[in-house]
């Protein structure tokens, strides 16, 4: 993660939406002039991947500012939840939405996102919490035409919404039995998440998704950890998840339960900061213990409204000590792994798709650096543009 693969003096060739060389400037250019094509002046900038944003909430219909309200006045999540605010509130949005609304509202995210160079993104099922509004959700998610490709991932499991609040059980019973199946059937996600924590379901329900959704061949995500360690990391671990996600409260045996699988970390620092807390996952010791570290935005709109990747990025080095090449490799390659799409994203090399971004930067640590600032100039996908500074 310590080494990025840094080349100066060097271009690209694109052919077809894909690159067909990396080398020196010199030789490029007299390619390209040769083959009459287009030249895209990246002088004084530092190209990059296309960022992949692998953990996200991003299809909500509208933001929570009474919640947002609550909290400044000392509100804690739990306590905001049983007033009626938080996921459920979100969920009772959705549930009066109608499809094209559901849409708009993913292309509305996903044009701030890549505005600030993701052009890859997960994005969660979640705030149905019942089979038809689920899939509506999922739909809506595989239409959206944004900047960025969309990975739909089904979290059925997001919360106990209130008609089941007497049977949590029951609920986890029929996701796994209707739910999951359905979205099987229809090809609609291609990875199965659970919230896991004290104040949403238990590692022994979450063991109960985790069968059903191996059974019918999704890839296993989990949010683990967020605030209290019961057991989810192991869960993960055991289960072979592809990622097992926050990770704010695990113990130092999870580190080394990570470190020795193939499950990806994936740290959201942003919902730190949000909500106001001081404890960050433990980075450093996942890195130093060998584990694969990803970052991600969370985008949502309780614990994590925001788009951009180096604000994420600027965090995991401030307040988690991971170096700058670290927190880089850790929003392209290791979150393209943390979405199995390693082959086609989140680094630059010949023969892969011409997704990246140019930031009007001259060295790439100044992405994290400039906290909060977008310095994002140009991005491309497929070859072909899809941001710039100022509109297109
Ligand atoms: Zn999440």
């Amino acid at each position: 993660m310590s080494r990025p693969g840094v080349l100066t003096g060097s271009a690209m060739l694109v052919e077809n939406g894909r690159i067909t060389q990396v080398g020196s400037a010199s030789r490029i250019e007299n390619l390209t002039q040769a083959k009459k094509a287009k030249e895209v002046d990246a002088s004084g900038c530092v190209v990059v991947p296309g960022l992949v944003d692998c953990h996200t909430h991003l299809l909500f219909p509208a933001p929570r500012l009474s919640d947002y309200e609550k909290r400044i006045g000392g509100a804690t999540y739990e306590e905001i939840a049983a007033s009626g605010g938080g996921i459920l509130s979100t969920v009772k949005a959705v549930r009066s939405s109608t499809a094209a609304g559901l849409e708009a509202a993913a292309a509305r995210s996903l044009g701030l996102m890549a505005s600030h160079g993701t052009l890859l993104a997960e994005a969660k099922s979640g705030y149905g919490l019942e089979t038809g509004l689920e899939l509506r959700l999922l739909r809506a998610l595989h239409r959206v035409n944004g900047p960025a490709e969309v990975v739909p991932t089904c979290l059925g499991a997001h919360a106990i919404p209130p008609e089941w609040k007497q049977n949590p059980d029951g609920y986890v019973a029929h996701v796994c039995g209707e739910l999951l199946p359905e979205v099987a059937r229809h090809k609609l996600a291609e990875f199965a998440d659970i919230y896991c924590d004290d104040t949403a379901f238990s590692v022994e329900q979450a063991a109960r998704y985790f069968e059903a959704a191996a059974k019918l061949g999704f890839g296993l995500k989990i949010h683990a950890s967020q605030f209290s360690s019961i057991g989810a990391v192991e869960l993960a671990v055991k289960w072979g998840a592809l990622s097992a996600d926050h990770l704010e409260a695990i113990e130092p045996s999870d580190v080394e339960l990570l470190a020795r699988s193939e499950t990806i970390a994936v740290l959201l620092p942003v919902s730190v900061l949000h909500l106001g807390l001081s404890r960050y996952a433990p980075a450093r010791s996942l890195i130093d213990a060998g584990s694969a570290v990803a970052l991600a935005t969370d985008f949502n709109p309780g614990s994590s409204p925001t788009p951009s990747l180096p604000l994420v990025m600027s965090l995991a080095c401030a307040q988690m000590r991971m170096s700058p090449a670290e927190a880089l490799t850790a929003v392209t390659i290791n979150a393209a792994a943390a979405l199995r799409r390693v082959e086609s994203a989140g680094m630059l090399a010949s023969g892969r798709p011409a997704d990246f971004a140019l930031f009007n930067v001259q060295d790439y640590r100044e992405i994290p650096y400039y906290l909060g600032a977008n310095l994002l100039k140009l991005s491309y996908r497929a070859g072909k543009p899809v941001y710039r500074q100022g509109g297109i």
